[in-house]
């Protein structure tokens, strides 16, 4: 197991919120990564939308992810593409499909770049950062 822990570059820019995504963020808060879910056509829509992608509806529930999943896909940076990123390279961005289906960009904090892999399993790691932000985060499963 890597002994690798990610570090959050302190000045880089935060997500900034809008209403439709007040239960989303409300959730993680409450340690909750809760999913959008169509009521017409029962498409859960990653990220939250104000219109469902499948159907056009404006009416959703919001399930619980069970936090699970794998690596669908990544990408290392080399370059430091935000001034607040310069010493952080290089690092990970993880494509993570849910157990549930959606698939959300994120980081794997316990892992050196150079140690993804392709299907590799996943759960959710909770990062708060600030009284309104939290970050839901991967960290690869033990294989024990
Ligand atoms: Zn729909």
């Amino acid at each position: 197991m890597s002994d690798y822990h990610w570090v959050r570059p302190a000045n880089l820019t935060l997500p900034d919120p809008d209403e439709n995504a007040d239960e989303f963020w409300e959730g993680l808060k409450q340690n909750r990564l809760l999913l959008q879910v169509c009521s017409i056509c029962s498409k859960t829509n990653y990220p939250p939308m104000v219109m469902c992608s499948e159907c056009g509806g404006f009416d959703f529930q919001w399930t619980e992810s069970e936090g699970s999943g794998f690596l669908y896909s990544y990408v290392v940076t080399h370059q430091p593409i935000h001034p607040s990123l310069v010493d952080y390279t290089p690092f990970l961005t993880a494509l993570i499909e849910l157990n549930e289906g959606p698939r959300i960009t994120s980081n794997i904090i316990n892992i050196r770049p150079e140690e993804a892999e392709i299907g590799m399993r996943v759960r959710l790691e909770l990062f708060q950062v600030n009284s309104e932000i939290t970050l839901p985060l991967f960290v690869r499963e033990s294989a024990s």
